[in-house]
């Protein structure tokens, strides 16, 4: 028997217009989109294996691609057996484009946020960017959670503190870890994408 995939994840592009400390996307040498005929057979494949299952879009930055994005959200329209679609983003490259596919598929988008801003600024760029996306996420309506990285825990708890404290409308939801991933540094082989 088969297995049953039930979690299915689409690096849709290679490309960022960011380059974290910790991540591979700014080293690679060849940065491609994921095909078409990619997009389709691996949602087919998770389809036709499971009665239900969810897709997250990742990357690189997935907003850089809004055709593969509606690629994936139509060919799992088809199959009629996706529960839900994720999104994940450094919100700040949210075209009024990407905004509309956001809202018309109710995607669950989740924004990389490190912390305060000059804790983002170093291990991302762009800080100011990324808190003027999620303040437009916010005032658009559109529901997102934010997912961080806990590169060192003293640091990590005050930037938690930072989050809550700081981002009004964060205050009051619900916390939680969903994926503990502990990762050796020093070692440019353990680089990866950190969204
Ligand atoms: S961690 Fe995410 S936002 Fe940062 S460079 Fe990699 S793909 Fe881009």
């Amino acid at each position: 028997m088969n297995p049953q995939i039930r979690y299915l994840i689409l690096a849709l592009t290679d490309r960022c217009n960011l380059k974290c400390s910790t991540c591979y996307r700014g080293d690679s040498l060849s940065l491609e989109d994921m095909s078409g005929d990619t997009i389709r057979q691996s949602i087919h494949i998770a389809a036709t294996s499971a009665p239900s299952f969810h897709l997250q879009l990742t990357g690189g930055e997935p907003p850089l691609v809004p055709s593969a994005i509606e690629t994936a959200v139509k060919a799992v329209q088809k199959t009629g057996r996706c529960q839900s679609i994720g999104i994940q983003t450094n919100a700040t490259w949210l075209t009024p484009s990407i905004f509309s596919l956001f809202q018309a598929h109710q995607l669950k988008v989740g924004v990389s946020l490190d912390g305060p801003p000059e804790i983002h600024e170093q291990q991302r760029g762009m800080a100011a960017e990324t808190l003027r996306g999620l303040q437009r996420l916010e005032n658009a309506g559109i529901s997102f959670g934010v997912t961080r990285n806990l590169f060192v825990m003293p640091a990590a708890l005050r930037a938690w503190q930072w989050i809550r404290k700081e981002i009004y409308f964060l205050a009051a939801r619900p916390w939680e870890i969903r994926h503990f991933q502990p990762a050796m540094f020093g070692n440019p082989d353990s680089k990866r994408c950190s969204c």
